[in-house]
């Protein structure tokens, strides 16, 4: 039992979040002194988002810094990690039914290196990432995360990284601000009651969708399809802890937890 690597699904929020010292990120490097060391870690990303399904294989990755109008200290943030081309290869063997197709043209977003550098600062483990296919529906991207569950027992590291409510047209400019819209309470309640069921199917069922909550929190699901790689790799024998709650800018759940 203890050589399977936990899963981590991480709401990553605002990228202003790298340059600062929060609850939130004191939560990445509590749980990140919790976990064995990986070997190489797997991220699946919300901004990698392309046609077909990409797995990256350079052996030194470009960091690319995908968001625009932050103050100048996040572009100066370096988190340069190698590749692992063993890795990729694993992946593409392991996917080989999807297919997976190695890429050189990503590299690290800020979906991934925003939080490793709270979680692993010294960038000396190797990460790779792996895209999201847009024009896949729920169901087939939580097939495609089933084929990465032997990793686990590779001693690597898989983290979805997005925000299981993610609505940018209604946030607030205050990123603390203490009261989060009820409708998003509501849906982070309702995708945290799934969880604790193990209910993999209402994670992934389309209809919740009509509801005004769900359609509030999830109004696109790019922040959320991480989340249902994390639950399609998730064992009977897997304990959940959430390690991180909470919201920021009112329409963001930075709510966080581990599988293990
Ligand atoms: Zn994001």
């Amino acid at each position: 039992m203890k050589d399977v690597m936990p899963i981590l699904f991480i709401g990553h929020g605002s990228p202003m979040n790298v340059v600062q010292e929060n609850e939130f990120t004191s939560s990445l490097k509590n749980i990140a002194a919790h976990i064995p060391r990986p070997q190489a870690i797997v991220v699946i990303s919300a901004h990698w988002l392309t046609e077909g399904t990409f797995v990256t294989g350079t052996v030194n990755p470009e960091q690319i810094y995908d968001f625009y109008g932050f103050p100048m200290e996040l572009y100066q943030v370096s988190y340069r990690p190698p590749g692992s081309t063993r890795t990729t290869d694993r992946i593409i063997d392991l996917g080989k039914s999807i297919p997976v197709i190695k890429d050189y043209s990503w590299g690290i977003d800020h979906g991934a290196w925003a939080i490793l550098k709270h979680l692993y600062a010294e960038a000396n483990i190797p990460v790779i990432q792996i895209s999201i296919d847009f024009t896949k529906d729920a169901e087939t991207h939580y097939e495609i995360g089933k084929i990465l569950s032997a990793l686990r027992d590779e001693k690597i590291l898989i983290i979805g990284s997005g925000n299981i409510v993610h609505n940018l047209s209604r946030m607030s400019h205050e990123q603390f601000d203490e009261n989060p819209y009820p409708w998003a309470v509501e849906f982070d309640g309702y995708v945290e009651e799934s969880l604790k069921n193990a209910d993999a199917e209402s994670l992934i069922h389309d209809d919740r969708f009509l509801y005004k909550a769900a359609s509030l929190s999830v109004p696109t699901n790019d922040h959320y399809l991480p989340l249902l790689y994390i639950e399609a790799i998730r064992r009977n024998e897997d304990k959940l802890h959430f390690f991180h709650k909470g919201f920021q800018h009112k329409s963001i759940s930075m709510r966080s937890f581990t599988l293990s």
